[in-house]
């Protein structure tokens, strides 16, 4: 693996870094600027979207023939990092969750009519989307298998019936990929449809407080009664559901590794602000050994991040499926981002528990991470079955021909 980056994508990181910098940090730095759910009002996120777009600074992770720059998995791992320098970072450029998974997922598996009818909506940046998968107890989870909400052929349509929570932005989406049942064949028993807010047969019971800040739309329980959808509205055929989930979620987990580990960065850039003029005991906080080892720490532990997600993004754009890679990426960065909120909290003392800055919201925000999109144990679970299938060669060098 070679790891330097091409004149271009060079170009696109100090573009958005700038961008971040002059734009969007005084933005953040404004409560003014923030809604009553601790996100970027949409009045100066409008006005931040049209001024990166006019920048060519949107939706870089999808083709150009999407609208997009292809910037490739490598290139947004070092995009997407320096846009969540700020916490309002990937949304101005259309690269926040779950937008961006579900572009991606559209763009590499939707027939032409789908695409222009759902997805280049979004890549406008007209409308938002959501993805919807998780249901409550008994109903999927980590383990998807588990999925109650039936799609019932009658006739040309399917009927939805079913309850879902948790799913994200769906109080604002206009655009649903939505998981169902469409038989008990354990491999091909779930399909992916499409549909639209406005149809009717279903709504939002709720959205449901959670101890975070909250991206648009929030996080909401969907009721589904008698939904009917038409065979069109199918993504990839029937049966193939848990092939959609895993041809969205492997990347879209991935991309938030890039995403946290910019805010692991910011937390990071936070402690040391504050320690390089603290003063105690008559000692500067920043000249303290136990301070330094923690700063290091972190530094190393956000170095360790950066190449996990690299090598995954790396195999990703080789073609790969990088299943381990992005499981390892997962649970550490994950683990990471909330530790590193802990240990900028702590440095900064009292002030790192207040909302002079954003350490707290990053703080509440990090503790999901180790939820959504698998589990830290759902995710280790997964590398131990690779290991017990490839004994040793779990850790081998692939070795070039010739
Ligand atoms: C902020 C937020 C946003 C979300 N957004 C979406 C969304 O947009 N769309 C969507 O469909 N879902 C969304 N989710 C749901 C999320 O993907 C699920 O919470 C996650 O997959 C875990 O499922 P569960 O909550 O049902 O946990 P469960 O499956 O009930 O698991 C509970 C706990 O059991 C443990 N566990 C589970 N499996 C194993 C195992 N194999 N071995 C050992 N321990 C295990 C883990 O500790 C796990 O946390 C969101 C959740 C949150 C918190």
């Amino acid at each position: 693996m070679d790891f330097t980056i091409s004149p271009r994508i060079e170009d696109f990181r100090a573009r958005i870094a700038r961008f971040v910098a002059d734009e969007v940090m005084p933005v953040e730095a404004d409560r003014a600027n923030w809604d009553a759910h601790g996100n970027i009002a949409h009045p100066p996120l409008e006005a931040l979207r049209a001024k990166a777009k006019a920048q060519g600074l949107w939706c870089l992770q999808l083709a150009r023939e999407t609208g997009g720059q292809g910037l490739g998995k490598m290139g947004m791992a070092v995009c997407y990092e320096e846009m969540n320098r700020s916490i309002f970072g990937p949304v101005v450029f259309n690269s926040a969750a779950p937008d961006d998974g579900n572009m991606m997922v559209l763009e590499k598996i939707a027939t032409p009519e789908q695409k222009a009818r759902w997805l280049a909506p979004i890549v406008a940046g007209k409308v938002r989307s959501a993805f919807a998968m998780t249901e409550p107890h008994p109903g999927g989870g980590s383990d998807p298998g588990m999925m109650l909400t039936t799609a019932t052929k009658k006739g040309d349509r399917y009927v939805i019936e079913g309850r879902k929570w948790f799913i994200t932005g769906a109080a604002e989406a206009q655009h649903f990929i939505l998981l169902a049942r469409t038989s008990d064949d354990p491999r091909r028993g779930l399909t992916a449809f499409l549909f639209d807010r406005d149809e009717p047969g279903w709504h939002i019971a709720r959205r449901i407080p959670i101890m975070g800040p909250e991206e648009h739309g929030g996080h909401c329980e969907l009721v589904f009664e008698g939904l009917e959808l038409p065979e069109d509205r199918i993504l990839l055929g029937e049966g193939m559901g848990l092939k959609v989930t895993q041809i969205r979620l492997g990347p879209a987990r991935l991309t938030h590794c890039m995403r946290w580990l910019g805010l692991a960065k910011r937390c990071t850039e936070i402690a040391r602000e504050y320690a390089e003029d603290r003063h105690g005991f008559g000692v500067r906080l920043a000249d303290r050994e136990s301070i330094q080892i923690k700063l290091g720490d972190l530094a190393m532990g956000i170095e360790i991040g950066r190449l996990l997600v690299m090598k995954a993004a790396w195999e990703l754009d080789r073609g790969g499926f990088a299943k381990k890679e992005v499981s390892m990426a997962k649970i550490h960065v994950a683990n990471l981002l909330h530790k590193a909120a802990d240990v900028a909290i702590q440095i900064n003392g009292a002030r790192g528990y207040s909302q002079d800055t954003v350490l707290e919201w990053i703080y509440r925000y990090a503790r999901q991470a180790r939820l959504v999109d698998g589990a830290d144990e759902v995710h280790q679970m997964v590398l131990n079955r690779h290991l017990a299938d490839e004994g040793r060669d779990f850790w081998h060098w692939d070795s070039t021909s010739g």
